[in-house]
């Protein structure tokens, strides 16, 4: 066997400490003679393994009590609809676009909404995150809403913008569990499972109780309304239950790290190595501004596409997969999430300058 540095944006490298676990428990999970994937979602050992991922994760991230955290499917996509659905009160929505997918949950709010882009990135094809300093919003908007690391663009938000009273809800698909937030700060998070948290299939919301509304319009399908799954503690129907248990194991393997201040230094680190080798290089060139970096999604350029290939397909031969970068920027992109290795890393940077060794002019 042998396991590659894997850089996919996502679905993404998982810990190989959680995959050997679950690999060990495949067959006869705790005793039960079977596989979570065979188990009940309605029975004893799954309940427990739902009640342990969600307190794992409340104490991970310092979700207070006025917060639910509900594991739902669809992808991060279906809260781009669940999200204007089920916290319009007024029909009013604000919205930040700083990449592709703040642009489609824009559109999307956009079919229910009345929404009004209040910041855009996009005549500058999404390479910075605008300042949030003096962004003002409507102060009758019923949310406002921001994808806070913008995964094919490799930027990020530096800092939350200021919405006062309105509840802000953010996409953290792409760095949810990268480092500590303030979960107070946000009205809901929601993130899609496969970038940062475990298999795909699951996505993760968590939400400020008195925004789960009880009357919504009669359009919205049950199975989209936030109060089903809250009153149901994620149990209305089948739940995703092997991505569930995959993630309650992610979330245990963060602890083991030292938790989200932890992870917030070591991607500092990680991020900072091949920022380095990009701001003292003459090939390559970072392709989001400086100050809009993700910790995440780091994306770089050399300028001439048979360089990049060749690259990619050097990379490749070296146990370095998966840089290639989103088709709609090119280039290339290694995505560094809590689970790629700081070895990862630093066998990528040095890849780097042995490339540009060689391709010196
Ligand atoms: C990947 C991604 C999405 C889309 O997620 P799906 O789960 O595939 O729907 C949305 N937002 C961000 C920031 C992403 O990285």
């Amino acid at each position: 066997m042998s396991r590659v540095y894997n850089f996919a944006p996502g679905p993404a490298c998982l810990p190989e400490e959680v995959l050997k676990e679950a690999a060990q428990e495949m067959l006869d999970y705790n005793g039960s003679g079977m596989s979570v994937m065979e188990m009940s979602h309605r029975s004893q050992a799954f309940e427990g393994i739902l009640a342990e991922a969600q307190e794992t994760l409340g104490e991970l991230m310092g979700i207070p009590d006025n917060y639910q955290v509900l594991f739902l499917q669809g992808g991060a996509s279906t809260q781009f609809a669940m999200v204007p659905m089920n916290l319009s009160r007024i029909g009013k929505a604000d919205y930040l676009v700083t990449g592709s997918f703040a642009k489609k949950a824009m559109q999307e709010a956009k079919k229910y909404l009345d929404v009004s882009v209040v910041a855009s990135s996009e005549a500058d094809n999404f390479t910075y995150v605008p300042d949030v300093k003096g962004l003002s919003f409507r102060q009758d908007a019923d949310y406002v809403h921001i994808c806070e690391n913008n995964t094919i663009y490799g930027t990020r938000y530096t800092a939350l913008p200021d919405t006062g009273s309105i509840p802000l809800a953010a996409d953290l698909s792409s760095c949810i569990l990268s480092g500590p937030i303030d979960v107070q700060k946000y009205g809901l998070i929601y993130a899609g499972a496969q970038k940062n948290i475990g298999p795909a299939g699951v996505t993760l919301v968590i939400i400020r109780k008195d925004l789960i509304q009880e009357e919504l319009p009669a359009f919205v399908p049950t199975m989209l309304q936030y109060k089903t799954h809250a009153k149901e503690n994620s149990l209305y129907n089948t739940p995703p239950s092997y991505a569930i248990y995959i993630c309650g194991k992610v979330f245990q393997w963060l602890k083991k790290q030292g938790g989200l201040k932890a992870m917030g230094e070591i991607n500092q680190r990680k991020a900072g190595i091949l920022y380095d080798v990009l701001d003292s290089s003459s090939l390559f060139k970072g392709t989001a501004r400086a100050d809009s970096r993700s910790l995440m999604n780091v994306t770089f350029v050399t300028g001439d596409e048979q360089l990049d290939a060749d690259f990619v397909s050097g990379a490749k031969k070296q146990g370095l997969v998966n840089i290639k970068g989103h088709r709609s920027v090119g280039g290339m992109r290694a995505s560094i999430y809590n689970a790629m290795p700081i070895e990862g890393v630093q066998k990528l940077a040095a890849y780097m300058q042995a490339f540009e060794k060689e391709h010196a002019k």
